[in-house]
């Protein structure tokens, strides 16, 4: 027997972030921008040399929390307050606590690393009102950027509490009232495709997992997935979007089947259904439900059998499970 765990996500268990790597950007620039070595990032990512591209995805391990937009202690425009996130707590909990959307949220933080995986104690940026925050170059044009926005200089005056559209320094935050973060937004979803690239099919108990297992009496057999219990007709969803490849009985003791193969050519697999939803050739989206737990084929009581292939192979889901 098998100790049983607990599936519930665990907030902040990998103690690191994704960063999309950007125009211009270096590993040191990372580094030294959350506060962490370089080496720590090339352990991380298991890299030998120091060159990143841009549309790479780097984990960044935390040493301490980063803030928003801006290093603590620089000025904010008036209005806005700085809030410490808390255990378990998600954006859209901050969002919602503050009375303001995730959008908002992100156009004053437009420079967090995700969406879903930002560690306690990180500290956000709190807007009065959608918009968007970007820090003034040495050299910025204030005009072109207002011009940019369609905002008028006494807006922008009055947004961040200047006498003057002019009366700004190099490095400065400002506020750009109603500007919609879309180039903060479009790297964030990249970023959380990433992170959550297959998600629990099942919350239960883990009864059995991967790799080789004794049966007793001398015998043993290779276990290719992991078994999580639920009570039969607990729905089952799609770890992840994709097309069904097989949608019913097999004869190889997985009882009713489902395969699901994925955009990079994996393949998960759910085994024992007491009913089957989908259908081949049918594409389904990410946690919507294929089918119900059973205890058909090869099993002795109801549970879902998982499997993940990937190059045609078994390997263990709980190397992609977070
Ligand atoms: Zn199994």
């Amino acid at each position: 027997m098998f100790a049983a765990l607990s599936l519930a996500p665990v907030a902040g268990a990998e103690a690191y972030a994704l960063r999309t790597v950007r125009a211009g950007d270096s590993i040191g620039a990372i580094a030294e921008r959350y506060g962490v070595t370089v080496e720590a990032i090339l352990n991380a990512n298991e890299l030998a040399t120091t060159v990143i591209r841009p549309g790479d995805v780097l984990k960044v391990p935390y040493v301490e929390a980063v803030g928003g937009p801006a290093e603590l202690g620089a000025k904010i425009p008036p209005g806005f307050v700085w809030y410490t996130m808390r255990q378990g707590e998600t954006l859209s909990a901050v969002a919602s606590r503050f009375g303001i959307s995730i959008t908002a949220l992100v156009g004053a933080n437009p420079d967090i690393s995700s969406l879903d995986r930002l560690p306690t104690g990180f500290e956000l940026l709190i807007p009065p009102s959608a918009g968007l925050v970007v820090r003034l170059a040495g050299e910025s044009d204030v005009l072109a950027l207002l011009e940019e926005h369609d905002i008028s200089p006494a807006e922008f005056a009055r947004a961040n509490g200047l006498r003057s559209p002019f009366d700004i320094t190099p490095d400065m935050l400002v506020f750009l009232p109603g500007v919609q973060p879309t180039e903060a937004l479009a790297r964030l979803q990249k970023v959380r495709e990433a992170e959550n690239r297959f998600v629990w099919p099942l919350h239960g108990r883990l009864t059995s997992y991967y790799g080789p297992r004794n049966l007793g009496m001398g015998t043993s057999s290779f276990h290719r997935g992991i078994d999580i219990a639920a009570p039969t007709g607990t729905p089952v969803v799609a770890a992840r979007s994709g097309t069904v490849t097989y949608a019913g009985w097999s004869t190889q003791g997985y009882g009713n089947l489902v395969r699901i193969r994925h955009a990079d050519d994996s393949e998960t697999w759910y085994a024992h259904f007491s009913s089957v939803s989908v259908s081949v050739g049918q594409y389904v989206s990410q946690g919507s439900v294929i089918g119900r737990v059973g205890s058909t084929g090869l099993s002795t009581g109801p549970h879902l059998h998982f499997e993940l292939h990937e190059r045609g192979r078994a390997i263990d889901p709980l190397h992609v499970l977070r």
